[in-house]
């Protein structure tokens, strides 16, 4: 079901409570890496323009319910008022007195920042009073924090059980479509490419897959899992014994539907798990005594760009090597180059280290959709239905 979207609704007005994902690094009361605050702009000022008057709430850090200076949102709205190019007025709280008398004072296409809304207890536990204390705020409640998305708390999910008119903001909607409706009626071949550190963390994901896609390839430490399984020596690489059962029963259940599963073929391998130690290419796909696979091979890599260049959905997500240190990152930055050279395929990246990998490869301008939720994107390529969307109003 498709659900509702701001463009969709008056706001003219209107007091609209927008859930952004402002959980954006800050060191010394100084904002990083402003990547999320920018994901947000666009539904801000479409607000604004429209004649709302914008009431941010996000949350920040873990700070368990207790007011905490050093999770304060306050470093943001300097940031974001510049970002902007208007004033942010920041309130000292997310509920209260002093919040309701700032909010009745705003103008149309005025904006206010909430403080944290994880500084009451309320919000993790999806408290009803809390959640209505939000919803007295708002006449539309927009939700556009799709990193918060699989949480079910106050601001993202119990609002909406006071409110009537719930919808999602332009980041919400488009990562809903590319993440969801996209993936579900894709354009074929679609090859999936999933690799990281672990294959427990993917499970849920490969099995929501199998029945979509036509090829799943098969990078990173979880690849020596699935070897592993095969009787394949790994040497020292990273295998998860207890799961090698499962990797043979989705092999298995792959093949039953018709898809084909790339595994690699042969590795680059260190001595060590360093930056720095003594690596070599391997034949084949076996792996010597004392060695352990930290990248995908040569051969690997051409095989995989193959079908990448073939496809027409491509679905990324998990890198194919330690792509952190340079002399293990060719896969991972492979796949990135052969998805941006696909102009004909939807190209869609997904997880924080595979979305770190794009940017620093330089590539993601060219592809089609780049994921900011890491749990989020996660959870809806399990195929599992997020409460911070499932609240919404349906189209
Ligand atoms: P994402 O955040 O994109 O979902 P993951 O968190 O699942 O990806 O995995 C990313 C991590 O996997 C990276 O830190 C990378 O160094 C690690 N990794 C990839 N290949 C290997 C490998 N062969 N051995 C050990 N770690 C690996
Ligand atoms: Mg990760």
């Amino acid at each position: 079901m498709r659900k509702k979207s701001v463009k969709e609704v008056s706001l003219a007005g209107k007091r609209v409570w927008t859930r952004v994902d402002f959980n954006v690094p800050v060191k010394d009361g100084v904002v990083t890496d402003a990547t999320r605050i920018e994901a947000a702009l666009s539904t801000i000022r479409y607000i604004v323009e429209q004649g709302g008057k914008v009431i941010l709430a996000s949350h920040f850090g873990r700070p368990k319910g207790e007011r905490r200076d050093d999770m304060s949102l306050a470093p943001v709205a300097p940031l974001l008022s510049q970002l902007l190019g208007q004033p942010v007025a920041f309130a000292p709280d997310c509920i209260g007195a002093e919040v309701d008398s700032m909010i009745a004072a705003m103008k149309n296409g005025d904006v206010v920042l909430l403080e944290n809304t994880r500084f009451h207890k309320g919000e993790e536990k999806n408290d009803p009073t809390l959640s209505q204390q939000f919803a007295a705020q708002c006449d539309v409640y927009v939700n556009d924090a799709f990193g918060a998305a699989h949480r079910a708390h106050s601001s993202t999910a119990g609002i909406c059980d006071y409110v009537q008119e719930k919808v999602c903001g332009f980041l919400m909607e488009q990562e809903i479509e590319y993440l969801g409706a996209k993936i579900a009626a894709a354009d074929r071949p679609f090859v999936a490419i999933l690799g990281g550190a672990k294959v427990s963390d993917k499970i849920p994901v490969i099995e929501n897959l199998i029945p979509k896609v036509d090829a799943i390839l098969i990078g990173g430490a979880m690849a020596y899992t699935f070897l592993a399984a095969q009787g394949v020596s790994t040497g020292k690489s990273m295998v998860e014994e207890d799961k090698k059962d499962l990797a043979l029963q989705l092999l298995a259940k792959a093949t039953a539907a018709g898809v084909t599963i790339g595994l690699p073929i042969d590795h680059v391998v260190g001595r060590e798990f360093s930056e720095v130690t003594e690596k070599k290419m391997t034949a084949d796909r076996t792996i010597g005594e004392g060695w352990m696979g930290l990248d995908i091979g040569p051969q690997t890599i051409k095989h995989y760009e193959r079908l990448i260049g073939d496809a027409k959905t491509v679905l990324w997500n998990g890198p194919m090597g330690v792509f952190e240190w340079k002399s293990f990152s060719e896969g991972t930055y492979a796949v990135a180059h052969a998805m941006a050279a696909n102009t004909q395929a939807i190209t869609i990246v997904g997880g924080g280290d595979s979305v770190s990998a794009v940017n620093k490869s330089g590539t993601a301008a060219q592809m089609s959709h780049i994921s900011t939720g890491g749990g989020a994107s996660l959870e809806l390529l399990e195929g599992k239905i997020l409460p911070g969307v499932d609240c919404l109003n349906d189209k």
